[in-house]
């Protein structure tokens, strides 16, 4: 019976580790010390937390300082814009991450903007999702990143096939079909609003599914031979799960990444490595 071939997304994130290292040990030559991340926590959303312990965990591993100032729920969007400011400030970090979801009340889209367009580590301020959408160079969002790195250690050439992209969110959706255009893909971008989405993903050669929905995804949703990249992370029942019924659609698609251990990994090395990119242009005009 056919079966698709599983994407590791933890070892092509292991596999980045040595050039990440490398690249950090000559920016702390280059800067008199190590590059550095803040990290602002707004909260205490359990699936934050984990994330951000794996984010700063990934720092220590590739020689970055990292630093994780926290916010109570109940702050105010002025406390909240102090904090920002005053990581803007920081002459010792480099790049700065807000996690996301903040608690409700805060509006992400405002805060994303407040963020110095220049420490945007996760490449959502909107300067710097404009520069994307021109084709400009700048910080590219991290979990697009991390599927293109996917579809690219699948070895298939990407120019000028179909990619159905669920999911218009300005954290994934939208961005990734920046990138994909980039790459000369065909792009649709489907939504909760889309008419006849199953028989749209059946035609994908690429399909990337970020909807957030338990199982979106079953094997008719699959054209034989596609590439399908699970973005979604649901509990289900104490347990990671995707979007994608991933036994379904093993015997559909000839690539598939499993939820956990595809397109998170690599997210977090991809956070990393826009990091070094951001003090690497401070090491040149500090
Ligand atoms: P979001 O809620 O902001 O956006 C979801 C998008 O999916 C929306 O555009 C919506 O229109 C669409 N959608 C929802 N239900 C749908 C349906 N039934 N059919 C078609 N489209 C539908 O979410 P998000 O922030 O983009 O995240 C999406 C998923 O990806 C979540 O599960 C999230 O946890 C996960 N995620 C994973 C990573 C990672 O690193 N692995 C990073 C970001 C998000």
């Amino acid at each position: 019976m056919h079966q698709a071939t599983t994407l590791d997304g933890k070892a092509l994130a292991a596999a980045l580790l040595p050039a990440q290292q490398a690249r950090a040990s000559q920016l702390t030559a280059a800067l008199s010390r190590p590059p550095g991340l803040g990290v602002l926590l707004v909260g205490e959303d359990p699936a934050s937390e984990v994330y951000v312990r794996h984010k700063v965990r990934r720092a220590a591993a590739v020689g970055l300082h990292s630093e994780v100032v926290r916010l109570p729920a109940s702050c105010s969007q002025a406390a909240l814009q102090e904090a920002l400011e005053s990581l803007n400030r920081a002459a010792h970090l480099d790049a700065l991450l807000l996690q996301l979801p903040l608690p409700a009340g805060l509006d992400a889209g405002w805060a994303l903007s407040q963020i110095a367009p220049e420490k945007d580590v996760d490449g959502l301020h909107p300067t710097n999702l404009g520069r994307l959408l021109a084709g400009l160079p700048g910080p590219q969002p991290c979990t697009p990143r991390a599927i293109m790195h996917l579809l690219q250690a699948t070895g298939r050439p990407l120019r000028g096939a179909h990619a159905v992209v669920v999911g218009r969110s300005p954290i994934v959706g939208r961005p990734l079909a920046a990138l994909l255009l980039q790459h000369d893909l065909t792009v649709s971008l489907g939504h909760s609003h889309s008419v006849g989405l199953a028989a749209l993903a059946r035609q994908a050669d690429v399909l990337v599914v970020a909807a957030g929905v338990a199982g979106l995804v079953d094997a008719s949703w699959i054209k034989v031979g596609a590439t399908v990249i699970d973005v979604g992370i649901n509990r289900r029942d104490k347990k990671l799960v995707g979007d994608v019924q991933f036994t379904a659609a093993q015997g559909r698609a000839d690539f598939i990444s499993p939820v956990p251990g595809g397109v998170g990994p690599l997210t977090v090395a991809m956070l990393v490595d826009n990091a070094l990119q951001l003090a690497a242009r401070r090491a040149v005009a500090p």
